[in-house]
């Protein structure tokens, strides 16, 4: 009998697989007002096991759309294919002047983590604590505190990611494709857009 996509990743990983009708039903849904209802949900447990991900729906031509607390309102956390939750990627490490946070923490326990050093982190969207670092990151995320601190780009050093081969990318270390994307971003017709950053702020 052929082996199916949930077989297929649940043994090549150690996290968790989902697909009964009732947790394609849940992500189907973002705080969006469209609906799509996904093949199957997989909970990576780290970084091999996205990477492991990533090949099998790669071969098996299946899109790969990342959720993290699904508060977007464009429904881009949707998709049909496998929809992979960073929930288990929540880790916390505050240095004197930065922090190393996994994509899944949710934005309410950093704040609370930063608040009893007498930090804070800036981008404030006004969802408040629900929303994850990843989707903040995907999202470029900015809210009350934007036009002095800038949005989540603005407060970022450095992002690891892996990319659609399976690829663990870790910028701006990689030159190549930062520089690659530095080209296609000074494409960009600024002009195009309102001044409503701390950049555009005298
Ligand atoms: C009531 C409300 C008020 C809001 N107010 C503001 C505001 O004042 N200012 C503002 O800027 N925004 C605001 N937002 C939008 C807010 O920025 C987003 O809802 C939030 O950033 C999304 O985070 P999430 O974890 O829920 O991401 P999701 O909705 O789960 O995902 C959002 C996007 O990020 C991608 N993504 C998530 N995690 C990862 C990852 N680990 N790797 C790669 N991609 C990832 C997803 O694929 C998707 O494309 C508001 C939203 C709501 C519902």
């Amino acid at each position: 009998m052929k082996e199916s996509i949930h077989e297929k990743i649940q043994k090549s990983i150690q996290g968790k697989v989902l697909s009964s009708k009732e947790f394609r039903e849940f992500y189907s849904v973002d705080a969006s007002s469209y609906k799509i209802i996904p093949k199957i949900i997989v909970m990576p447990k780290n970084e091999k096991d996205v990477i492991n991900i990533i090949k099998i729906a790669k071969k098996l031509k299946t899109s790969v759309t990342v959720r993290g607390a699904g508060t977007g309102l464009v429904g881009s956390a949707l998709n049909d294919g496998i929809i992979l939750d960073m929930k288990n990627f929540d880790s916390i490490k505050v240095h004197k002047n930065h922090i190393t946070i996994g994509p899944g923490t949710v934005k309410g326990n950093l704040d609370r983590e930063l608040e009893e050093q007498k930090k804070f982190f800036p981008p404030n969207p006004s969802i408040g604590s629900f929303c994850s670092i990843g989707g903040m990151l995907g999202n470029n995320s900015s809210g009350s505190r934007s036009l002095k601190y800038g949005s989540t780009i603005d407060n970022v050093e450095e992002v690891t990611f892996i990319d659609g081969n399976g690829k663990k990318i870790i910028l701006p270390k990689n030159k190549k494709i930062a520089n690659k994307i530095t080209e296609i971003t000074n494409k960009i017709d600024n002009r195009k857009f309102p001044t409503v950053s701390h950049q555009g702020i005298e």
